[in-house]
């Protein structure tokens, strides 16, 4: 059993943002669990799909990114036991902390949904949630001249609840600007009663969905797929009918849940149906275990799960640490901040931005994000992702 002073589970957006945080404060003994060779900046894959930015620009390689002079441990937790503060690794060997950071961020069902795993990739059904379809997506887009396009969304808390609806937008904006609108039915399929969480920024999207001619499916989900024959299987829970819809192209965003390695164990919260683990919303320090601490996907925290709110979770996570190893109170309080970049067309955004009460958080006060902007546009395609390399990773933004 080899031990550290602080471990952290996964090297993803919150992992390595804590971090990266944690070795400037000074902390010198940072182990980081990661199985994965590779880094992904997901935001950016929405635009993969849309056509506007390439598989490559996504990814880079996770040991340039693991901030100097933290062990990097390549190996895959399989459990945390925190009565004897050990994490259990594949590999065999057993690492023990005296804190621990939880970010192994969280899974994709694609296996609910009968015929969904086996058609992904293939034959119009493509889903921008994995790196390697992202790409497909925007190919099956180009391919459809007529017919029906579905888009749907799971139940439940998936990562950037926006995503499933925007990808829908570039869609419609591109084949409007082909002339191809009459032609082409668009279905977004989705399992809520409205379109978006927060509601002054339902209603515009209510407008940019009417304005594209999409037709909304609400209280609706996807259960089933028949890859070959084309065909999707909807249910509307609120009728509770089912309807068999023939399509061209299907972009389906598949159920999402905790790690299966972490459902039902100590840590998970029993509250949450998805096996999400127990933090306080505010300290994100474990509601059973003071040495631990979850941000990020895998946490079970009352607002939606994007980076953007890993952006404000991550010095939480490091201020409280850091306060917890010199036996103090904890000083940080995490307000539920996330933001959602909704693309709206190929050069248009809105920028949602809100906290636990749904209250909205402008960064930028004097501009009106609740209309579709080319500035915000731009802000997506270019200036998170740099702010995300360059600044979120290393701990500086
Ligand atoms: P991840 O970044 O997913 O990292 C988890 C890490 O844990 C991975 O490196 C993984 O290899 C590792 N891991 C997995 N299992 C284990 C294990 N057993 N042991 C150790 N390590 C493990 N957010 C926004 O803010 N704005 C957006 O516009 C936006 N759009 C999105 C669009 C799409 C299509 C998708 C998929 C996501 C989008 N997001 C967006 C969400 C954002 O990408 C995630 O919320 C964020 O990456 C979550 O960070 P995380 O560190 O919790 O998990």
């Amino acid at each position: 059993v080899r031990h550290h002073q602080v471990v952290i589970v996964g090297g993803g957006t919150a992992g390595i943002s804590v971090a990266a945080r944690l070795r400037r404060a000074g902390v010198g003994d940072i182990a980081l669990v990661e199985p994965s060779e590779q880094h992904y900046y997901q935001p950016l894959w929405t635009l993969v799909g849309g056509g506007q930015a390439t598989a490559a620009e996504t990814v880079r390689p996770e040991e340039k990114l693991i901030p100097k002079g933290v062990t990097w441990l390549r190996d895959r937790a399989t459990g945390v036991d925190p009565d004897n503060r050990t994490v259990p690794l594949a590999g065999g060997g057993t690492v023990a902390y005296d804190h621990l950071v939880m970010a192994p961020g969280l899974q994709l069902d694609f296996d609910a949904v009968p015929g969904l795993a086996e058609s992904a990739g293939r034959r119009g059904v493509s889903s921008n949630y994995r790196f390697d379809l992202a790409p497909l997506t925007w190919d099956f887009i180009r391919d459809v001249r007529r017919g029906t396009a579905i888009f749907t969304m799971p139940a439940g808390p998936i990562k950037c609840g926006g995503a499933p609806q925007k990808i829908a937008y570039l869609a419609a904006d591109w084949w409007r600007r082909q002339g191809l609108s009459e032609r082409i039915r668009i279905i977004l399929v989705l399992p809520t009663a409205t379109i978006f969480s927060q509601p002054e920024w339902a209603k515009v999207l209510t407008g940019v969905a009417a304005n594209y001619g999409i037709e909304v499916r609400y209280d609706s989900q996807l259960v089933g797929v028949d890859g070959e024959g084309r065909r999707a299987v909807i249910l509307d829970s609120a009728a509770g009918t089912e309807e068999t819809l023939d399509y061209e192209l299907l972009h389906a965003v598949p159920p999402q849940s905790a790690p299966d390695w972490l459902k039902g164990g100590p840590l998970a919260d029993p509250a949450s149906p998805f096996g999400y683990l127990a933090v306080d919303q505010y300290t994100l320090q474990s509601t059973r275990w003071p040495e631990i601490f979850a941000l990020g996907d895998v946490a079970n925290l009352p607002t939606s799960k994007t980076g953007a709110a890993i952006r404000k979770q991550a010095p939480v996570v490091a201020t409280n640490l850091l306060a917890a190893r010199r036996g103090e109170l904890l000083p940080a309080r995490y307000d539920g901040y996330t933001s959602c970049p909704l693309v709206t067309a190929h050069n248009r955004m809105l920028l949602a931005e809100f906290d636990y009460q749904l209250t909205p958080k402008p960064s930028f006060p004097l501009i009106d994000t609740m209309k579709p902007r080319y500035d915000m546009w731009l802000l997506k395609r270019y200036g998170l992702p740099a702010m995300y390399w360059y600044g979120m990773l290393r701990g500086l933004a």
